[in-house]
């Protein structure tokens, strides 16, 4: 028992070394990444439930590492928030999803960050990036958590100036935060965002369909539309189409993909 103790040891140490040496690594690496041109963007469609029309897309970033090939979020984006680069690298994305797709008649959707929503100078940089890409920030969409809203002092001033800017506002992940009801009460939010983890066990799991069906009555009297992400079977579709959900997300529509792709399967849709 004394030996398993310290080999249990031994390997949790290791493993941490292991750990605090990869989040420095992602730090160093990161640090390099927007200079150097490594960082891009994908697009996920969001399509109408009602008539499967494409009405918006998500920008979502990658990492293309020289040596380790495509890095997705879930081991960049932590650690970027936790060092602060998350400011440059959300800033980054805003700028280059504004600059790349304003000639598309479509809704963009950008994830943005506490820290990044949390700066004093984040509706200035914004105002500026809005003006050097052209974008019309009516059709600009921010997604933010209700764990971003929770650590934001005066969120709601800053939400506000938001929108006299034109541009909405999407509450991403709901109902995985603490306070989600009073938040769409006292917020000038636009959408509601149901997280993947509600929608993937439709429709059999009744408590997923019981929460699921309740976001959409409690959104809907509240005057917000309801997105769902995380889609991936055509059963899930139904299900949210006749819940009332008006927009979806997810694999069933179409991946996370470079713009060029999506284009090139946009117009094979058009052409039908
Ligand atoms: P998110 O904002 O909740 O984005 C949705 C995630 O779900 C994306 O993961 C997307 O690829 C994935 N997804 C979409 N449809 C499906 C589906 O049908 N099935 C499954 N299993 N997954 C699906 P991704 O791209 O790995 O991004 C992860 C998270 O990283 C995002 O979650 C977001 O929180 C963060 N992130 C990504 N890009 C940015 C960014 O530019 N700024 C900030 N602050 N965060 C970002
Ligand atoms: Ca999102
Ligand atoms: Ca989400
Ligand atoms: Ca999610």
């Amino acid at each position: 028992a004394k030996n398993a103790g310290r080999n249990r040891y031994c390997f949790f140490s290791h493993e941490m070394g292991e750990r605090a040496a990869e989040r420095m690594n992602i730090e160093q690496g990161l640090k390099l990444a927007v200079e150097k041109n490594h960082l891009v963007l994908h697009y996920q469609p969001q399509i109408s439930l009602a008539d499967g029309r494409l009405i918006g897309i998500e920008a979502l970033m990658r990492w293309r590492h020289p040596s380790e090939g495509m890095v997705m979020p879930a081991r960049f984006i932590p650690v970027a928030e936790e060092t602060g680069s998350i400011v440059a690298l959300g800033n980054w994305a805003l700028h280059t999803a504004c600059r790349d797709t304003g000639s598309l008649p479509l809704r963009l959707s950008v994830n943005v960050s506490a820290l990044q929503l949390g700066r004093d100078d984040f509706i200035d940089t914004l105002h500026a990036l809005l003006d050097q890409t052209g974008f019309p920030p009516s059709q600009l969409e921010i997604e933010i958590t209700e764990s971003t809203l929770q650590v934001i002092e005066h969120s709601r001033q800053r939400l506000a100036a938001l929108k006299s800017l034109g541009i909405g506002i999407a509450i991403d992940d709901f109902g995985t935060g603490y306070s989600s009801l009073s938040l769409l009460k006292h917020l000038p939010i636009d959408h509601v965002k149901i997280d993947r983890s509600f929608v993937q066990d439709l429709p059999d799991d009744h408590s997923s369909l019981a929460i699921v069906r309740a976001v959409i009555v409690l959104a809907h009297s509240l005057g917000l539309r309801v997105i769902a992400e995380g889609i991936e079977t055509e059963a899930q579709r139904i299900t949210l189409c006749e819940l009332g959900c008006e927009e979806g997300q997810g694999y069933l529509f179409g991946r996370p993909q470079p713009l060029a792709d999506l284009q090139a399967l946009q117009q094979r849709w058009r052409a039908g």
